[in-house]
């Protein structure tokens, strides 16, 4: 029988109940178990892959293409298990579920009503991830205890746990417990509300993850014990971490977490494993040498838009020994000010996707700098599309060279729209998305990464390289490094005669784990150490 864990918020958003819940699925998987891990969205966009990145953070792409909470994000990089279109759910496509079989006749004549139509589909996406071998479903739901628009899946969380019984069920609540400066002390209430209306819900629950900058004392934990109705052991403190997220599971841990989970849901463990988890610490907390790194974006004051290329980048850099300091950089900071006041002492320059023309001549001008200067450099999806252009541009001599994205009647189209979506006008789910096979050629910097000729990388995009101008750019010097296993699409140039010149049309960042480093990133990041070190 699948055990399954509920993971809730209450108080404030943004306490990280993703990365607790990754955290959880990870001591759980080290403990020998088998983890698959789920989020629930309340919104009524069918996925994110519409959303402003300002709304929503990044989109995070599965292999089957699926656009997803940034979450599954933390989930992928902290767990093994497989995730699938199954693996997020938001109300739009809950409603669409349900609205299709109503269309289809399914419900044979009745009201169709959230309860118990709408509580049903969504207690049937959670069933549906819990397959035989699996032993723990983790599903986390978004939003906070008390939104309005929450209440269906916290009504069908609680049905559950009658439906496959009480002892194969646990609820998880991540709640705030703040402290007042004026009052100098932490203060509970906030926790005993919030689990106060989880209660009026009819969720009880089994236990209490405390975000909060100090330590608890005694008393507040016996406190909080006693209001919310829980052992006091199943207080448990998850203290603000100023180090590194790959902290967190330490520390629950410590607060013996996954003792208590397993034993409440009766669950057989191996002893846990983290020789792996604490080497990583270790090198993080013993760096030998120092870099920086320039991400080049649009959405650059944004914390969570680029989520997975920062991950990604501390992966490599935790992999090389090296600390890597991020500056996030606006592109069109470098318009105003110009590449070499903004990006001068740079090791190495990062420009990740993006869509629409704002900010694109900052990028173009930032490669520019960095293929001059040997710089290294990284091109992502965008990223990837401005190196091309800017290398038609300033080296091939194609005057005006840029994408028909940012410009229709370009004398150039360096990069045009794909083939297959030139009759596509809806916007959800219709990009080239999820994984893809592609070929890397013999003598590229890319096989030295890879040490493979075979890749599978995820994807996100409507443009392309333009075949047209392939023969003309590879003259000027351009290395067509991969491409798609029929060899019609590019997806990978390099520029032969520079440190470290890669640029990819995928999405290497979704591949990235913090004990798996992604080739391309470890290369990109040895690179940019060694320019530190030459310096
Ligand atoms: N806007 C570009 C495209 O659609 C790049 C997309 C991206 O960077 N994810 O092809």
């Amino acid at each position: 029988m699948t055990k399954h864990i509920f993971v809730t918020g209450g108080v404030v958003s943004s306490l990280g109940k993703g990365l607790t819940s990754a955290s959880v699925g990870m001591l759980l998987e080290q403990s020998g178990l088998s983890v698959r891990m789920q989020k629930l969205d309340p919104y009524i966009n069918v996925d994110p892959g519409t959303m402003s990145p300002y709304q929503h953070g990044e989109v995070y792409v599965l292999d089957d293409g699926s656009e997803t909470d940034l979450d599954l994000g933390h989930y992928e990089r902290f767990t093994h298990g497989p995730l699938t279109r199954d693996s997020n759910y938001t109300t739009g496509q809950i409603y669409l579920n349900v609205i299709e079989k109503e269309r289809r006749g399914e419900f044979l004549g009745k009201t169709v009503q959230v309860i118990p139509h709408i509580t049903n589909e969504i207690k049937s996406c959670i069933a549906a991830i819990a397959e035989d071998d699996v032993d723990v479903v983790i599903t986390e739901i978004g939003g906070t205890v008390g939104d309005i628009e929450s209440l269906p899946f916290m009504e069908a969380i609680r049905q559950f746990s009658l439906d496959v019984g009480k002892e194969n069920c646990l609820y998880m609540h991540l709640t705030l417990v703040p402290y007042l400066k004026a009052a100098g002390e932490l203060k509970t209430k906030p926790t005993q509300h919030s689990v106060g209306l989880l209660r009026q819900i009819g969720i009880q629950p089994d236990i209490l993850i405390c975000r909060t900058e100090r330590s608890l004392a005694a008393d507040d934990r016996e406190k909080i014990a006693s209001f919310c109705n829980v052992p006091v052991q199943h207080v448990i403190e998850e203290k603000d971490k100023d180090f590194s997220i790959y902290e967190v599971p330490l520390s629950l841990v410590e607060n013996k977490l996954d003792s208590i989970i397993i034993k409440q849901l009766g669950l057989k463990r191996k002893p846990l494993n983290l020789e792996k988890w604490r080497d990583l610490l270790h090198r993080l907390r013993n760096p030998e040498t120092e870099l920086s790194i320039a991400v080049v974006g649009k959405y650059a004051e944004h914390k969570d838009a680029y989520k997975s290329i920062y991950e990604s980048i501390d992966h490599a850099g935790m992999e090389n020994h090296a600390q890597v300091r991020i500056g996030s950089i606006q592109s069109e900071v470098i318009e105003r000010d110009g590449p070499e006041r903004v990006l001068s002492g740079y090791d190495g320059v990062l420009i990740p996707g993006g869509f629409g023309e704002r900010g694109t001549e900052g990028k173009v001008e930032a490669i520019r700098w960095a293929r001059e200067r040997a710089i290294p450099f990284f091109g992502i999806c965008l990223g990837m599309q401005c190196a091309v252009i800017e290398f038609a541009r300033n080296v091939a001599g194609l005057e005006g060279a840029n994408s028909t994205e940012f410009d229709k009647n370009t004398s150039h189209p360096v990069i045009g729209l794909l083939d297959e979506q030139q009759n596509i006008t809806d916007k959800g789910g219709t990009m080239r998305l999820g994984a893809m096979d592609a070929k890397v050629l013999a003598g590229s910097r890319s096989l030295d990464c890879y040490g493979s000729q075979k890749v599978s990388e995820r994807h996100r995009h409507r443009y392309e390289f333009n075949n047209d101008y392939r023969q003309q750019l590879q003259d000027a010097g351009l290395t067509i490094a991969a491409t798609s296993e029929d060899g019609s699409l590019v997806e990978i140039v390099e520029i032969a005669d520079h440190p470290w010149f890669v640029a990819v049309q995928f999405h290497p960042e979704f591949k990235s784990k913090p004990t798996e480093a992604h080739p391309l990133f470890s290369g990109f990041v040895q690179a940019a150490a060694r320019r530190t070190q030459s310096k």
